[in-house]
């Protein structure tokens, strides 16, 4: 597989127009840090929903808000100086209930319970996740000792199963091993499966493959759509790289300054982009396949300060196609098409 940036095909777009129901959805969500330089809206108003055995891919560049989105998710902003001050995160459990995260403390029971057993985050960096200190097969079953009811023994034949499940070989020798015993590709696998050791309805995947050479980021992926099918998890799939995101997302939700500014089938980013963000990003990197031969072109200018009280849309200054409504108000985010919604004034 490769990972150079490939168009979805059209069946893969007819599946994914098919009527979801969502098992995550954020309303209205807003992150903000508290500086004495002055407070950073780092997530400001994003609305996205996660479909159920479906993968979300998330876009855009650093500092667009993209990782502490799915981090609110978690809750895990560092409080001072991070809040959540506004919005919902709404998880649709399996047995019919549904839970506001944003309204659970932090420290509670039902947080914890939540966090692994239903929503599971893995890094880039596997180190951040992993205990340097304990064998990585002791720390997968004190995962599952947490969250279900299981002995000691049967967790840890379930963390040398898990080891198995994400083809580390030799498992059960490497489940007295320690983190620094393992190659990077391994210590992510184990990552991996750490996160699924609990069957979470939910897996956050934050750039899981950036820090790895190409073939081992491929296997990592096939890895990820393997699990998938097996654990029946929604993935979302927060990344640079558009390659990544048109080889394993169903939708994908495009990010500038803290808000989501288009959001569609994966087909649909593609071929039918509607925000000049997203065209631009498209524009930037390498297409293979591609019919016409037109040339890389970056997107001018820099991403504004999210110190900065922006009046109108936040992209104006780097946007082509900018009117002289765009410098005045705030384009609303919303469906242009079915299924198919942006914050943009060229479709109003
Ligand atoms: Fe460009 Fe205006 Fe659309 Fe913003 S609203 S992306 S400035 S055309």
């Amino acid at each position: 597989m490769t990972l150079s940036q490939q168009a979805p095909s059209r069946s893969a777009a007819k599946e994914n127009n098919d009527q979801e129901d969502a098992i995550l959805e954020l309303r209205g969500l807003k992150t903000y840090f508290f500086l004495e330089r002055g407070v950073v809206k780092a997530v400001d108003g994003v609305d996205a929903s996660i479909g159920r055995k479906k993968t979300l891919g998330v876009v855009g560049e650093s500092g667009c808000g993209k990782s502490v989105t799915f981090r609110s998710v978690m809750r895990l902003i560092q409080s001072p100086p991070g809040r959540i001050v506004e919005g919902e995160i709404l998880l649709h459990r399996k047995d019919g209930d549904t839970v506001d995260i944003v309204k659970l403390d932090p420290r509670s029971r039902q947080l914890r319970d939540i966090r692994g057993a239903e929503i599971a985050m893995i890094f880039q960096e596997p180190m951040t996740s992993l205990n340097p200190l304990h064998p990585v097969g002791r720390q997968i079953s004190e995962s599952v000792l947490l969250h279900q009811n299981l002995s000691r023994r049967a967790s840890l034949e379930r963390a040398e199963e898990m080891l198995n499940r994400v083809h580390i070989a030799d498992p059960g020798r490497r489940i007295g091993e320690y983190p620094h015993q393992l190659s990077g590709g391994m210590r992510q696998r184990v990552m991996i499966a750490l996160a699924l050791s609990c069957n979470p309805s939910v897996l956050i995947a934050d750039e899981p493959t950036t820090a790895l050479d190409v073939t081992v980021q491929a296997q990592i992926l096939d890895l990820m759509r393997e699990l998938q099918d097996e654990f029946d998890s929604a993935i979302v799939l927060i990344t640079h790289n558009l390659g990544v995101v048109s080889q394993m997302a169903d939708h994908v939700a495009v990010m500038y300054m803290g808000r989501v500014v288009e959001y569609a089938p994966v087909y649909d980013i593609f071929h039918n982009p509607k925000h000049p963000y997203t065209v631009g990003l498209l524009n930037s990197v390498p297409v293979l396949g591609r019919k016409d031969d037109k040339k890389l072109v970056p997107i001018t200018g820099m991403v504004p300060s999210p110190m900065e009280e922006i009046t109108g849309c936040a992209f104006a200054d780097r946007c082509p196609q900018a009117m002289e409504i765009c410098w005045q108000q705030t384009p609303e985010f919303k469906e242009h098409e079915p299924g198919h919604s942006a914050a943009c004034w060229l479709h109003d």
